[in-house]
């Protein structure tokens, strides 16, 4: 008899489209990668600060492990909420100036959590064609309407907006792109038409603004003027987990209906007083910050010098736009020949025609990295068109 499912046809089809996606087990040292036996300068995470590595984090980790134990135990309206999870939303909130926080195990989880638990089916839900796969899936699969507008196009947004109807979602920092959500705009549109608004700062928290707060301070955005703050703990801070933040009221909804915080075992916490300890560091971390932006324009003057096409970004997040997923592999191929390892991202992660490098920097790296990187891109240009 045959089998209910198609796995080879459904792997095969993507092969053949130069679409498979493969995993390699690795080893972080600094701005080092270890894979298969050889070291690469690694150019393709999401660590920004370099926290990931940071002894100082490492020995909160441990000296959580040490005080808490391995594991929370439980779910978090069981037992699992522990005093060390409720002194990192107070930090959390300390330094967003929001009033209240919840934590989640992954940011995936959040997303889904918090769309689920407001839009009913007479609401809506507008977001930006480019958000992060966790909000377009949870928005596809709810029974409210789902409406996508063009990335930061303000104006269609504008023109499918009702009053009153529901909830607005965009990023702070675009994942695949780096570059800003238009956030005066996206606040003014909300505000004016009684909806409310979201924010996904995955990737400006820590990077951007002053203290690291993100992509809102960094704009000059008071954090009232948005309603649902999200973030995780994976990137610039260098641990793992998410959370959810903005009113008390809104914290004691989703405390009362996100899914996937009620029957969820809660995060370590030891985890979250590493994360509280990653704050700390975040918010003090301005000469990071500062080396990491002289990273970023070091690395957008060479490149754009050898003609390649940059996106607009400012970000740790600087994608090389090579377009076919073939060509954009064999460019990841050539780097890694010469010792660099970044990754090509094709579709369905990105609009079928833009496959890039998604290169990322960190404050992990040091100019001669950049300059090593910038080398390797100039011989794979002079090979393709030379
Ligand atoms: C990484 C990311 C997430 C998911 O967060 P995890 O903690 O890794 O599950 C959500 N949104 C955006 C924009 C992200 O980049």
């Amino acid at each position: 008899m045959g089998s209910p499912f198609h796995l080879a046809d459904a792997l095969d089809a993507r092969r053949e489209a130069a679409l498979l996606r493969t995993r390699s087990a690795v080893r972080h040292e600094g701005a080092h990668l270890h894979v298969a036996g050889r070291d690469y300068l690694h150019f393709a995470g999401n660590d920004y600060l370099g926290l990931a590595r940071e002894p100082l984090l490492g020995a909160a980790f441990a000296e959580g492990l040490t005080r808490f134990g391995a594991g929370s135990g439980a779910s978090p309206l069981v037992t699992g909420y522990h005093e060390a999870h409720q002194r990192l939303e107070k930090s959390l909130c300390d330094w967003l100036g929001v009033e209240a926080a919840l934590l989640f195990n992954c940011g995936f989880s959040a997303n889904q959590a918090v769309l689920k638990a407001l839009l009913g089916k007479e609401h809506r839900l507008w977001q930006d064609r480019l958000n992060h796969a966790s909000l377009q899936e949870a928005g596809s699969q709810l029974p409210c309407t789902m409406q996508r507008f063009g990335h930061n196009d303000m104006q269609a947004l504008a023109r499918q907006l009702e009053p009153g109807a529901g909830l607005i979602v965009s990023e702070g920092v675009f994942s695949m792109d780096g570059d800003l959500g238009d956030w005066p705009s996206l606040c003014d549109l909300a505000a004016q038409s009684g909806n409310w608004l979201m924010i996904d700062d995955a990737h400006g928290l820590g990077v951007l603004g002053p203290e690291g707060r993100g992509t809102l301070a960094a704009l000059g955005i008071g954090p009232e003027r948005v309603h649902i703050h999200m973030g995780t703990f994976g990137k610039a801070l260098g641990v793992a987990g998410a959370f959810v933040a903005g009113s008390r009221e809104l914290v004691e909804y989703l405390t009362n209906f996100a899914r996937t915080y009620v029957y969820s075992t809660h995060m370590p916490p030891a985890q979250a007083h590493a994360i509280t300890a990653a704050i700390d560091l975040v918010r003090a971390g301005e000469a990071r910050r500062t080396h990491l932006h002289g990273l970023i324009a070091r690395f957008r003057a060479g490149a754009k010098g050898q003609g390649w096409r940059l996106g607009c970004s400012h970000t740790p997040i600087q994608p090389l736009l090579v377009g076919e997923s073939e060509a954009a592999l064999h460019l990841a191929a050539r780097l890694r020949e010469r010792g660099i390892w970044v990754t090509a991202i094709r579709p369905p992660t990105v609009p079928v025609g833009t496959a890039r490098l998604r290169i990322t920097l960190s404050a992990a790296h040091g100019e001669a990295d950049v300059d090593a990187l910038l080398a390797a891109l100039a011989e794979c240009r002079e090979a393709r068109h030379g």
